[in-house]
């Protein structure tokens, strides 16, 4: 128990780690381009895979107040974006249990499938 499998996604789309190429996320599960991390573009995803979370911390956005978790490769320990854990206003309470990812920090593992 608390051993944490890695997990190989299958599908046509897959997004990675940059760093160490872990499978993060699948592309059909992206949900908006139009985010902004600390490192430009993010996008914002309903489901990862291989990640740890780290401290909840309250973080003052664009959007408003949100209590967020960086999150990490759970290979390699690369920071790849944060997870929405609460938000305070009613219009942001969709990205509630989603997650981000900066593009910057991820890459296109599709081809692994090719
Ligand atoms: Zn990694």
């Amino acid at each position: 128990m608390g051993y944490m499998h890695k997990v190989f996604l299958t599908g046509s789309g897959i997004y990675g780690c940059s760093n160490c190429g872990t499978h993060l996320a699948l592309k059909s599960n992206v949900t908006s381009k139009l985010y902004t991390g600390q490192y430009g573009r993010a996008y914002l995803i309903d489901e990862v895979a291989n990640v740890r979370a780290g401290e909840e911390e309250k973080r003052n956005m664009t959007t408003g107040v949100h209590i967020v978790k960086d999150i990490m490769c759970m290979d390699c320990n690369h920071y790849v974006g944060w997870t929405y854990i609460t938000a305070f206003s009613a219009d942001q309470k969709f990205k509630e249990g989603k997650f981000i990812l900066e593009k910057e920090l991820i890459c296109d593992r599709s081809r692994d499938w090719d």
